[in-house]
């Protein structure tokens, strides 16, 4: 499943690509599950519709629209329905492409923009647990706070009180949204806390390493263009992403990279937990 740093790679893909494009027609698949939105309404609120933003939110791609005349002159924004937006989740499998028209539609392709450019947009998705939606007044607001951005008292007020594992909460969408198990894991390493440590019972002074080793997590995937381990697709469509080191995630009964000791895996609300039982208390 792409985790925020490859989201966030992603998105700047496409921003760099299909920003200031417009969309003139879409086309949508038969298959239900990828429409959040009704198909009627993502292709009205899409057609004619200029891209003036690529952004990431939490996990989702945010396509920020403003209505077009078909001409390519943009209305002003304050006429009504001037601002909407487009979201994508990619769900486990799902990728964006930006392509010729003419090179061959790949299997499990669920949309297709086509753009003034010549160029089209297109969302394949195998296994179907990604989404495609429309806000059409461009309120779309993903839940919970996004983690490069949260002020420390901010951070701190979220595990206050909180009696899960510290893991569980890191996961939790409606506090941070976007950290997912690989980062979880690897920024509690670099906290030394234990996954299975309840939220509230850590001092405040190592929930003030998680806070920085979070963004320091991240955005050391993001450098290196997320760090997927099997197949996604930049926007080009190619296979681009490097690794980031993990320290401690999928190593299970390797040597830690800090004291040697054996790296534990625990599961913890089913999801596989890694750490260190010398570093991390
Ligand atoms: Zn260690």
């Amino acid at each position: 499943m792409p985790e925020l740093p490859e989201v966030e790679t992603i998105a700047r893909g496409l921003a760099q690509r299909v920003t200031g494009d417009v969309v003139e027609s879409v086309w949508l698949g038969q298959k239900k599950e990828p429409l959040k939105s009704p198909a009627s309404e993502i292709a009205a609120t899409l057609e004619n519709s200029r891209i003036v933003a690529v952004r990431r939110m939490g996990k989702h791609i945010v396509f920020d629209l403003e209505r077009s005349d078909g001409e390519g002159s943009v209305r002003p924004t304050h006429t009504t329905h001037a601002k909407s937006q487009f979201i994508v989740h990619l769900g486990m499998t799902g990728r964006l492409q930006v392509c010729e028209p003419q090179s061959e539609i790949a299997k499990h392709t669920h949309a297709i923009l086509k753009l003034a450019s010549g160029r089209e947009l297109r969302f394949v998705d195998p296994r179907r647990f990604g989404r495609l939606s429309v806000a059409r007044d461009g309120d779309f607001d993903a839940e919970g706070i996004e983690p490069l951005e949260v002020e420390l008292d901010r951070f701190l007020a979220l595990f206050r009180g909180r009696k899960t594992p510290i893991k569980s909460a890191l996961l939790n969408q409606k506090l941070l949204r976007g950290v997912g198990n690989i980062y979880a894991d690897e920024s509690l390493f670099r906290a030394g806390i234990r996954p299975r440590r309840r939220a509230a019972s850590i001092p405040r002074d190592q929930l003030e390493k998680l806070f920085l080793s979070v963004k320091e997590v991240l955005k050391e995937a993001i450098d290196l263009g997320g760090s997927s381990t099997s197949d996604y697709v930049n926007s080009d469509g190619e296979e681009g992403f490097f690794q980031l080191q993990h320290r401690v995630y999928g190593r299970e009964a390797e040597a830690c990279l800090v004291c040697k000791t054996s790296i534990k895996r625990v599961v913890i609300a089913g999801r596989s937990s890694h750490y260190c039982p010398t570093c991390q208390k």
